[in-house]
């Protein structure tokens, strides 16, 4: 088999266990997963960093050896994920094809200076790129660069999506953050952004949903958990699917274009942008109106020596405009989290008038 080239398919579907745990386990789910002709690339993490200790920590070597039968018997493409010089060397030796940074060790310069440092001048190796737990940018972003520094070729590194710790409630395991997605596509424009639903979902309900979302969002591909016998998997019981569910649902998702050129499309589309760049420089003219009369507020608070924070005021606000907006199509999160955003800037506007020195 030559070397694997990302890129050259486009959407990417990498899937396979969570972990490899025994040779059966890992054969069959990657022979059934190959045999559907669906899937580009098999995954499978032996080496596991587990949040807690006493739990599943990878079957280490005997792995890679499962998945190089897979890769003879299969001709696909083999991924594992590393976290330092032992794991890069050893999945070298073994012909491992993709290496995946995990998301707890993305979070750590040290770890992934001594992964980039261990690949020095490997021109062949696929290095994925998980986002770190923490939504930190430029955790992401040093990543990338660490690896860039020491010679993989920027053609070589792709970057996964996996979500993000979280500390409050949300249905996801690791809720996605769309807007850090963004943030990062807009660095690397051309570097290949794959979805992992399993990770930022953490239970099979969720899983179609994230997917063709990513499918709408113009991502590359896909990478997912499945397991012969999920349900008894040593790692991820609950976000994995068998290998029948995982191929019904990659058949599931709609991919879209990255463009199109029909003219009807480009000027339906040119209207709508237009209206929407109007409806924006109407919404900051309104804003900047608004901050202008709360810096009157201000003005008002400070000749009576009244502090800014009137909560009942800020109740109140919220509590109307939750009413008002009821029936306009917007969600209350939506409704939330802007007022919650011109609170703050009014606050701070406030907050300079009342202590401007005269
Ligand atoms: C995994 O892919 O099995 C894994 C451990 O993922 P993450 O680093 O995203 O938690
Ligand atoms: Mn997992």
């Amino acid at each position: 088999m030559g070397k694997f080239v990302l890129g050259a398919k486009r959407p990417l579907i990498i899937a396979g266990p969570c972990s490899a745990e025994t040779r059966e386990q890992t054969v069959e789910t990657a022979m059934q997963l190959a045999r559907s002709g669906r899937v580009d690339v098999i995954r499978a993490g032996v080496w596991k960093p587990r949040t807690l200790p006493g739990t599943f920590e990878g079957i280490g070597e005997p792995g890679l050896e499962w998945l190089n039968e897979v890769k003879a018997e299969t001709g696909l493409p083999i991924a594992v994920e590393v976290a330092n010089r032992a794991h890069v060397e050893c999945a070298l030796r073994h012909g491992v094809d993709i290496l995946w940074i995990g998301a707890r060790t993305t979070v750590s310069p040290f770890a992934v200076q001594e992964i980039a440092e261990s690949l020095h001048g490997n021109t062949d190796v696929t290095v994925l790129i998980k986002n770190p737990m923490v939504p930190d940018i430029n955790l992401w972003a040093g990543a990338v660069s660490r690896l860039v520094k020491e010679g993989v070729p920027v053609e070589n590194i792709g970057l996964i999506h996996r979500g993000f710790s979280y500390f409050g409630r949300s249905k996801y395991r690791n809720p996605p953050m769309w807007h850090m997605i963004f943030e990062m596509r807009s660095r690397y424009p051309d570097m290949m952004m794959i979805c992992d639903p399993s990770h930022i979902c953490g239970c099979r309900p969720l899983l179609y949903g994230i997917s063709q979302q990513a499918a709408d969002l113009c991502y590359d591909g896909l990478i997912i958990e499945s397991h012969i016998d999920p349900d008894k998997a040593w790692s991820d019981a609950s976000q994995q699917l068998t290998p029948q569910d995982c191929i019904t649902m990659i058949d599931n998702v709609m991919w879209r274009a990255k463009t199109a050129t029909d003219p009807e499309y480009t000027s339906e589309l040119n209207l709508c942008r237009q209206q929407i760049d109007q409806i924006d420089a109407e919404l900051f003219e309104l804003l900047s109106q608004r901050m202008k009369t709360s810096e009157k507020i201000g003005r008002i608070k400070k000749a009576n020596n009244v502090a800014i924070l009137q909560s009942n005021r800020w109740e109140d606000i919220c509590r109307r405009m939750l009413s008002l907006t009821r029936g306009m199509g917007l969600s209350e999160e939506f409704v939330r989290t802007v007022l919650e955003a011109i609170h703050i800037e009014s606050i701070s506007r406030q907050n300079e008038v009342m202590n401007k020195q005269k």
